[in-house]
């Protein structure tokens, strides 16, 4: 996805800005990237409509060429699909709550409730969980075993004894619902202040374990139904995601399986078609393989560009196109570029040198990425220390730093004269080249650069 993504915006970068044309040509491909990371249809649709939109009426941005500010709305535009910000679990105003969770089986409901017991068990929670599939001889035996691993007790029937009784807690019946109601009230009895619900999935969807899964819903009244859905699902995810919706409801979605190759379509199809948050998601077999979800990490793995959206963020923090503006127009209207000025530049390349390492992969930042190699860093400290030791007048006019003034700035910056010198000749030259750039007219990238 990401090469045939990379290729569109190479072609884009080297017009000044997008025409409609342009728009239409990276929303298809755009469009062929999601289908291929197994976004649904409809949700590839609307996502890529919002997205053209956008870029039409987008401001241009000073910082970020037009393929860029493609790449950003189209990130945008994800995350805010994808949920925008992280929603946390809602927790009940009188204990205990209650969350239930729903899914297909081996979606991934057993393990994730093992794994939400130890994550609320460790931030102080007392979570009970309880053992409503009854659907599979060994499911109440997996879901103990998930428990005592993560060293929260389990209300649940004893193993193949359908009247019998948990060591820990008391007898129950065989029915599912009836189960999960005495495991709600056992909790509220002893004061667990969390109920997590396990229950049965099918294969595929159908009635009777929707029947099943809303008279348990309808029984416990819980806070959260959480929707657990296999990531690797595909193109079935909007089927069985509305599939739930419609026969149990659920307010939010657990993501399972992350840890494999799935690009994550499935999450954009399931909150693109029901609206519902992802919560959490679910990244390994092992207990502590959980993570709360989060948008905008999902949104780069969906168009895996991360990176380059890391490195636009920096881009734009580090370049500030207003300062440059008031810069272009000062030179301009004949002001002379002054030592105050050439230190604010060198801040901002400074700033570009963090980036140093991912600079080959922006577009649109080759010609830069030479000067920028070879800058070091700490360069700017010195000069900014040199800088910092002039007096007002000597920084508007460094024409009067004559030689005891040259020693006093050097002493008073830790560097020597010579340093001085050089930093002086670097800023008559960037000064000389300012010039020359508004005798031309033209309009400055970042003067200073070549120094
Ligand atoms: P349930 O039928 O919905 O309760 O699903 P289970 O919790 O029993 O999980 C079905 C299978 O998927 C089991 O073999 C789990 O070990 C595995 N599994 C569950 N969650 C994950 C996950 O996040 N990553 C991986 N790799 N495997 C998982
Ligand atoms: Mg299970």
């Amino acid at each position: 996805l990401s090469d045939r993504l990379a290729q569109t915006f190479k072609n884009l970068r080297t017009k000044g800005r997008l025409s409609e044309a342009d728009i239409d040509a990276t929303i298809r491909e755009i469009r062929r990237a999601l289908l291929d990371a197994d976004v649904a249809v409809p949700v590839v649709r609307e996502f890529t409509g919002q997205v053209r939109e956008r870029a039409l009426s987008a401001e241009v941005s000073g910082a970020l060429n037009p393929a860029q500010q493609v790449v950003k709305i189209v990130n945008e535009e994800l995350v805010g699909v994808l949920g925008g910000q992280t929603r946390t679990l809602r927790f009940a105003k009188t204990a205990p709550t209650v969350i239930m969770l729903a899914g297909l089986q081996g979606a991934g409901k057993t393990t994730f409730a093992g794994k939400l017991g130890h994550w609320l068990k460790e931030q102080g929670h007392t979570p009970l969980l309880v053992a409503a599939d009854l659907q599979r001889p060994n499911a109440v035996t997996q879901l103990s075993v998930v428990a005592e691993r993560a060293g929260v007790p389990v209300f649940a029937p004893h193993p193949g004894n359908q009247s019998g009784a948990d060591a820990e807690y008391g007898p129950v019946i065989g029915d599912p619902v009836a189960v999960a109601r005495d495991g709600v009230e056992t909790a509220r009895q002893r004061q667990h202040d969390v109920v997590i619900i396990d229950t049965a999935g099918r294969l595929g969807v159908d009635e009777l374990l929707m029947r099943q899964a809303a008279d348990i819903r309808d029984a416990t009244q819980p806070d959260e139904v959480l929707f657990v859905i296999d990531a690797m699902i595909g193109q079935d995810a909007v089927a069985t995601a509305k599939a739930f919706e419609e026969g149990v409801d659920f307010t939010g979605v657990v993501l399972s399986k992350l840890d494999g190759d799935a690009r994550g379509g499935a999450a954009l199809s399931v909150t693109g078609v029901t609206g519902r948050p992802i919560l959490f998601a679910s990244t390994g077999e092992k207990l502590t393989d959980l993570e709360v979800f989060h948008p905008d990490r999902m949104a780069s793995r969906i168009l895996d560009m991360g990176d380059v959206l890391t490195l636009i963020e920096q881009a734009e923090k580090a370049f500030d196109a207003e300062q440059a503006a008031q810069m272009a127009a000062k030179v301009e209207s004949g002001q002379d570029f002054t030592l105050a000025d050439f230190l604010v530049q060198m801040q901002q390349l400074r700033n570009m040198g963090s980036m140093k390492k991912m600079l080959g992969m922006l577009p649109g930042m080759g010609q830069m990425r030479d000067a920028i190699e070879n800058f070091d860093e700490r360069e700017v400290d010195r000069i900014e220390a040199i800088v910092r030791s002039m007096t007002p007048a000597e920084r508007e006019n460094p024409k009067i730093i004559n030689g005891s003034r040259r020693a006093r700035i050097a002493r008073g910056s830790g560097s020597t004269t010579t340093d001085v010198n050089q930093l002086l000749e670097r800023f008559e030259n960037a000064q000389k080249m300012m010039r020359q750039v508004a005798r031309g007219g033209g309009v400055p990238g970042m003067p200073g650069m070549g120094g």
